[in-house]
């Protein structure tokens, strides 16, 4: 497998959701890229204050992860200004029929009158995070496989009409992986977004988890046993304890079968807190030590701008801009 490249907006605070189905997978390998995509978390309204303490945070536990060690590298996006300028060179190439078709610009925005034009057209930013640093093979969920079909369009036409300047990606869907559902609404997948009881946040203190863990509802019944139809809350519970603690979901019914659902909510708890006691100290040390995030960070961008500036001016070379 080839280097890997994953991108995280800052559009809220970190939750146990992000954690389980994609912060806790990623490794430090060389070549990998991680970013901060603050350009992509101005495509809605922000508050500046808001939009900076949701940067450093995320930065704050990609770093305590360890993902800017063995030779892979994290920065934010908007430090390398070739991504802002590899979008509008897409742009260019791209066509209005295509963007129109992106379901995720269709769902989120389409019918409202004051959406912005950078959410209709951050297919070509996300295209141009991919192509800019050559990765052949992108992981994301199902929501954002067309849009790597988009950038893969874009980077055929580009090598058509300028000659080959960038590696075709593809997208890589993982196996299914635990999609972790909110602890008030197991309907609902826990999200950034939605801030009430039922959305776990990885640095909140740990009473704050358990007391999360303690109200999250149950279902009808006494036995503790995986049943996503008939005991969603349950499941919900099982599925996070079991890809916490890297065990079986049966295992963990088998354990608590008959414990009553107070006793197993208590152990699910401790084990969120345990499993990511070490992440969230670290992540919180070092928010106490901005200068430390901010020169980390200016790693990450010098590794980047190492593979992006080449890149991006190959590109303006076969582009026609560079004069001789
Ligand atoms: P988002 O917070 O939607 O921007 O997602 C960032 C990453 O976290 C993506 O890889 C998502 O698939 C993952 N993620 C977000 N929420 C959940 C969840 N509730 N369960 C599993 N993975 C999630």
């Amino acid at each position: 497998m080839g280097k890997s490249l994953s991108f995280i907006t800052p559009s809220g605070r970190v939750t146990l959701g992000n954690y389980i189905g994609a912060l806790s997978q990623w490794t430090a390998e060389p070549g990998n890229v991680y970013a901060v995509a603050d350009l992509h978390g101005i495509t809605t309204p922000w508050n500046p204050e808001t939009l900076r303490s949701y940067i450093i945070e995320i930065a704050s536990v990609l770093l305590a992860l360890g993902l800017d060690q063995q030779g892979s590298m994290v920065y934010v996006q908007s430090h390398v200004p070739a991504h802002a300028e590899m979008a509008w060179l897409l742009e260019c190439i791209g066509h209005m029929g295509e963007f129109q078709r992106m379901t995720q610009f269709k769902s989120k925005g389409k019918d409202r009158g004051d959406v912005s034009v950078g959410l209709f057209t951050y297919p070509a930013l996300m295209a141009g995070d991919i192509l800019l640093h050559d990765v052949d093979s992108v992981p994301v969920g199902e929501d954002q496989k067309q849009h790597v079909e988009l950038t893969r369009d874009l980077a055929l036409r580009a090598n058509h009409l300028f000659g080959p300047v960038f590696t075709v990606p593809q997208p890589r869907v993982p196996g299914i992986g635990a999609r972790v559902r909110s602890l008030k609404n197991p309907a609902e997948k826990m999200s950034k977004s939605v801030i009430d009881d039922g959305t776990v946040l990885l640095l909140e203190d740990a009473d704050a988890i358990r007391r999360k863990f303690m109200t999250a509802v149950t279902d009808s019944g006494r036995e503790v046993t995986y049943d996503p139809e008939a005991k969603p809350g349950i499941s919900n519970l099982l599925e996070i304890a079991a890809a916490l603690s890297h065990q079986s979901i049966e295992q963990i019914a088998a354990q608590y079968q008959n414990a009553g659902y107070g006793a197993f909510k208590r152990a699910v708890a401790e084990i969120a807190v345990e499993t990511t006691r070490r992440v969230r100290q670290e992540a919180l040390t070092l928010q106490s030590d901005p200068a430390e995030i901010v020169r980390r960070l200016d790693t990450g961008r010098r590794m980047a701008e190492a593979v992006a500036n080449p890149k991006l001016r190959q590109v303006k070379q076969a582009m026609g801009f560079l004069l001789p």
